[in-house]
Parts: structure tokens; sequence; C-alpha cells
């Protein structure tokens, strides 16, 4: 057993036993599910060159003609007899009368360069009979209207390409199994071939299941998301040599769902859905695998973080696959367990990930009997590159975007001490270090100051792993600056005392934190901070909604709050926009939160304290161009101007 939920396996009654029967390694689940697929011919088709981009050949490849197909010159110039310029020298011009043709591109000579004469020829031109090399138009001279004179010999050959130098007639061109890219689309293009035989692309069947889901495009109805995993897993399985056709989302319904899937294996080689494999109200998928076809469900449950619920099943030969609900989890597994497999489907070779070593700064906890991912953050650190950790858990898109790729914990490991060093797979072979790192507490504006160094083509990264984290990450070096916006209550002040050696101070904005509450509550419409409060204290109804220990934010609402522990005291989000949508949304009746999120989400506002968001600045790193860039950029009218009319108050 794999984790401290799964129990042993005869205790049959715990949820996770019930979930998922067997809890199979990532290795075993693999090895069972290619085996019942693998070995199986890869079935070809003619493409035309024009749709063959990213197809594999499926069969070798021989040159049916020279290239080129004749002798041809490569300048512009005069087609002679090499002997006829043996004696010619600069103080011993030799006159050759011209031939009455000239060749250019796509012109068969006609006439033959017998010895004392030559023919005009263009680049690219046939060789004629009787010629046996060029002489560059530059390296000539006229001689009257019908002849040229030259001062130099030439030796045979010169300045011709020969029939098949470059490809030779019955030369093995392409072996079966080369992917095709625009360089052998090139060669078979000179060659005339127009089709080819590449291998089928495997038709994959693309569901997202879930009451909840919505296409990217219609509104978003109360408690709904967007379908995400559609989008990424219908690219993936593009990118990796499939045809996806993805047929929507169907609701968490046995019946539609059954007919949906029945119709998608029907006509499509594999199929791929997400949501439901886990046990919840409605989480059906699984079951109707069951019906589809044999052998069925290979394996259901994976010792695997994030991505467990993961759901593998052959259906008469068909790979079925059910991925995890959570994006981030859906992709991770498509990427770790489907893509090898759909990739030998399509005749392609593993995919080439690029990869590089870099040391992780902090210690990475991971749960014992689960290969886990971790997403990572590269950053540029005194001794090479350095990995962040940027997951925010397996349901976050968003990490991605930060991310430039992933670690693995194995199984066998419960975590990853700070200081290892470990191999990255990038998500692109491209990936470029950022030029400046911030590392901190995040705010909307430090969006609105960068800006205009992305536009400048900076590559800019910031991670948000709070004020105290972005301290340390400062303190050991691993960004240009730290946003902070920690109180100290001894001093009464903020951010300074924090400092300590090597930092130094940036002054940045100020944020007014305030109550917020919905436009038109009779509650709070009108009074002060410290009224509000009352007034939400005398009304038992009246619902809060906290911040987390350790937030600026928590400091002031205690203050305020005195002893009084209201009823939503104990709801403690971790963010200012978490505190606004419950407010909107009616979780809660008033939280604290900064103006700008207040006025973003249509909220009332009643202002209460500034709180002062500044720079720890690595002052080892003051000079970094970068780093210049960004201060110009905070201290620019344009950048000043933008924060105010986005509600902070530059300092
Ligand atoms: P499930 O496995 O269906 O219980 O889903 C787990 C979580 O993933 C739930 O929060 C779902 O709302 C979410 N989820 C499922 N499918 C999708 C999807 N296609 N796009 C985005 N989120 C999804
Ligand atoms: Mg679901």
């Amino acid at each position: 057993m794999t984790n401290a939920k799964a129990p042993a396996s005869n205790n049959r009654e715990s949820i996770d036993q019930d979930q998922f029967l067997t809890i199979l390694s990532r290795e075993e689940a693999l090895v069972r599910f290619e085996a019942a697929l693998f070995p199986r011919p890869v079935p070809g088709e003619q493409r035309s060159l024009a749709h063959a981009l990213g197809c594999a050949l499926s069969e070798d490849i021989f040159a049916p003609i020279d290239v080129p197909p004749f002798d041809r010159s490569n300048v512009d110039g005069f087609a002679v007899r090499s002997a006829d310029l043996a004696s010619a020298g600069e103080a011993a011009p030799v006159r050759l009368i011209l031939n009455d043709e000239v060749i250019a591109c796509g012109i068969a000579p006609t006439r033959p360069v017998l010895s004392g004469t030559a023919t005009p020829i263009a680049t690219g031109g046939p060789v004629p009979r009787g010629a046996d090399a060029i002489v560059m138009v530059e390296h000539t001279q006229p001689s009257g209207s019908r002849a040229i004179e030259i001062r130099r010999a030439a030796s045979p050959g010169q300045f011709i390409s020969y029939a098949g130098s470059d490809i030779a007639r019955g030369e093995a061109l392409l072996r079966a199994g080369t992917v095709i890219g625009s360089r052998e689309i090139g060669m078979l293009a000179a060659c005339g071939i127009a089709q080819i035989s590449v291998a089928r692309r495997p038709r994959v069947a693309v569901i997202s299941t879930g009451d909840e889901l919505v296409q990217p495009g219609h509104p978003l109805r109360p408690a709904a998301i967007y379908d995400t995993n559609g989008a990424i897993v219908t690219a993936a399985i593009n990118e990796n040599g499939g045809e996806a056709a993805f047929l929507g989302a169907i609701p968490d319904d046995e019946a539609a769902l059954e007919a949906a899937m029945r119709e998608a294996l029907a006509t499509s080689d594999m199929l791929v859905l997400s949501g439901g494999t886990s046990k919840g109200a409605g989480d059906v998928s699984h079951r109707i695998i069951g019906q589809l076809g044999k052998p069925g469900i290979i394996a259901h449950g994976v010792a695997l973080k994030p991505g467990k619920p993961l759901c593998l099943a052959v259906c008469d030969g068909k790979p079925v696959i059910i991925l995890p609900g959570f994006p981030t989890s859906a992709m991770f597994t498509f990427h770790d367990m489907i893509v090898p497999v759909l990739r030998r489907m399509a005749g392609l070779p593993p995919r080439p990930d690029a990869k590089v070593t870099a040391r992780v700064p902090v210690r990475i906890a991971s749960e014992l009997g689960r290969t886990e991912f971790v997403m990572v953050s590269l950053v540029e650190g005194t001794e090479g590159l350095i990995a962040y950790p940027t997951g925010k858990g397996s349901g976050a898109i968003t990490s991605f975007a930060q991310a430039d790729g992933f670690l693995k914990i194995e199984a066998l490991a419960d975590q990853m001490p700070a200081g290892s060093q470990t191999e990255v797979t990038l998500f692109t072979p491209h990936v470029r270090v950022p030029d400046l790192v911030i590392v901190g507490s995040h705010c909307t504006g430090l969006d609105l100051v960068t800006a205009p160094l992305a536009h400048a083509g900076l590559v800019v990264r910031s991670i948000a792993v709070g004020s105290l984290g972005g301290l340390a990450a400062a303190r050991r070096g691993e960004c240009d600056f730290a946003p902070i916006h920690l109180f100290d209550e001894k001093t009464e002040t903020y951010n300074t005392p924090f400092l300590g050696e090597g930092l130094e101070l940036v002054p940045g904005w100020r944020r007014m934190q305030g109550i917020v509450f919905r436009k038109g509550d009779k509650r709070f419409e009108g009074l002060t901070a410290q009224e509000a409060v009352r007034s939400a204290l005398s009304d038992p109804a009246c619902i809060m909604v906290n911040r987390n220990q350790g937030a600026g934010t928590r400091i002031l609402i205690d203050r305020l709050l005195g002893e009084a522990r209201p009823d939503g005291y104990w709801n403690q989000p971790r963010s200012h926009n978490a505190v606004a949508a419950a407010v909107a949304q009616h979780r809660a009746d008033w939280g604290m939160t900064i103006a700008p999120v207040a006025h973003a989400s249509g909220l009332g506002f009643i202002p209460q304290a500034e709180e002062h968001y500044d720079f720890a600045l690595v002052t080892a790193r003051k000079r970094r161009p970068a780093v210049q860039a960004f201060f110009e950029a905070l201290a620019s009218e344009a950048g000043r101007k933008a924060l105010e009319q986005a509600g902070f108050r530059p300092a």
C-alpha cells in the first residue's frame, strides 16, 4: 500500500479501499497498460506533403531521380572548354567567340560549345554539350559584340554541380520512422515526391465529464467552471501525433455518458475522458468502461501525485483512459502515462524532453509511496540554476504559467531535501532564465510596474511565496528583490525592521486596507470601519470572512475585533481576492481586503489603514540592468500614474 491513508489490503472497509481496489505503482501500471496494447501494427496512410508535417514515415523512401537532374551552372557566366583557357593569364587574354544562344534557367541548350567558343549561361542553367567549366561573368570582358576576353585559367568542373551530386537516384532518402519536418519536406519536394506513406495518426476522441463544466466562450453560471481539460488534452494529443476530436463535456449521467463513450469508441482508435474517476456522487465513467470491451480496466488508482485517480483501460484493443479531473493532474498523468502510448501508436519515437540540472532551495515534502511531480520555476543563482517549487495544488492551472518545468520525487522518498541537485524536465526546450526575479508577496500593482519591462523583451518572473518566504529567498540571494508588507508591532513600523544584512529597502506603494461589503447593505453603508464592525457584531446573522494568520490584513482585523469571534472568523483564506469573492458571492457579508480588489469586484469599501508594500532589495544585485529598469519604471511618471489609477498610492 502506498500512502498513509491507504491501509493494508485486507482492510476492505476503508474509504480508499472502496475507491481504488488496488493502487499500482506508476511503473507497474505502465507495464500492464503497454502489455495490453502492444505489439500492434502501425497502420499507414497516404498523405500529401502539405499534410504530412509531424507525421512519421511508414516506409523507406528512395530517390526516384537525380538532384540536380542535369549538370548545372552555379553562377552567372559563360560555359567554356577549360582546355581553351590553359594559357590564359593577366598578360595573355584568351578571346572566345560567343555562341548564338543564352541559357537561362529552364532553357535546354541546343548548340554545343566548340573549342574557341563560349555560351552565356545563368545560375541554374543546364551546362551545354562540350563545355566542362563555367567562368563567372565578373572574370570576363566583352570584346566587341560577339566575343569575350578571359584573363585567367579555369579548372575542369569549375562552378558546375553535376547531376545527382545532391541526391543520387536510388539513394535511400529517408527511413521509415523519420518524423517529417520542413527539412524532410524540402528533400521530398526536390525529388518530385508529392505523396508519402505515413503512420496514420491515431484518432483520439476526447470527452470531458461533469455537470459543472461550461465551454470557454460561454458565460459562467453560478457554481460552474470552465472546461479546461477538454482544451488541454485536445492540444496535447495533437502535439504528440494524434488526431484529436473533442466531443464536448457530458453531464454526470450514466446513460448519456455511456452513449457518448460508445459512439466515440466506434469511430476512434482511443478514448480519453477526464473527471469522474474518483468516487463521488455522479462518478460513473469507470463503471461504464467495464461494459465496453475486453479486458477492460487495467489500472484504477496509480501511485502518482498529482494523479492518483487515473484509470487505464483497454477495450477490444483500444485504449480508454480517464484522466483525473483537476487540470494539473490531468496534464501530468497525460504526459507521463499516456503520451508514451500515444506516440507508439502514432509510430513516433519517444518524446525528446529537454532537461537541466538545478538546485532546490527549499525542502519539498513528498508523500511516501507516490511518484510526485512538482512544478518548478527556474532562476539563475550564483552557482547555477535554482528550481523553485511553484505548485499550488493539483487544482491550480495557473502554476503552469509560472513554471518552466517539473521535477520528480521518486515513490520511495518522503522528501527532497533543501540543497538537492535534481533534474528538471522542461515544458519547452527553449526556456529562457528570467532577467528579473521577484520572490515574495504578490500584488496586482507589481504587474503594472513590470509591464514596460516585459514589453521591452525582458523576462520577468514573480514568484508568490509571501513576505517571509521572500525575505528568506532574498537573504539566500535567490532573487533580485522581495516585495514585503510586514508590520512590526514593537516599533509600529512597516518592513524596515525585518531587513538585515545584505538587504536594503526600496519604498514601493501604499495599499488602502478596509472593510468590504455588498453595496446597498444597510449594516455597513456610510459607516466608519469601527462602526461597521460594531454593526456587524450586533447582528448574529452577519457572517465575516477572515484572513490567514501572519497576513498583514489579519493583524488589522484582530485589532478591530478585539476579543470578539463572530461567525465566519475561522474561515481564513490566504488572499485578498478570496475575501472579495466570498463577500460578492454571499458566502460572507464582510471582510477586509485592499481597495483595488474591492473595487474590481464591485463591492462597497470602507477605508481603514494604509499598508506599506515595499521591496527588500538584495544589495549585491542592485546594479543588474533589469533591476534598474524595474526601479526606473516604478519611479516613472507612467508607472506612478498606472498605480494610482489602480488604487495604490506610490510612496
Ligand atoms: P472529478 O474527478 O470529476 O471529481 O473532478 C475533480 C475536480 O476537477 C473537480 O473540482 C472538477 O470540477 C474538476 N474538473 C473536472 N473536469 C474538469 C475539466 N474538464 N476542466 C476543469 N476542471 C475539471
Ligand atoms: Mg466530475
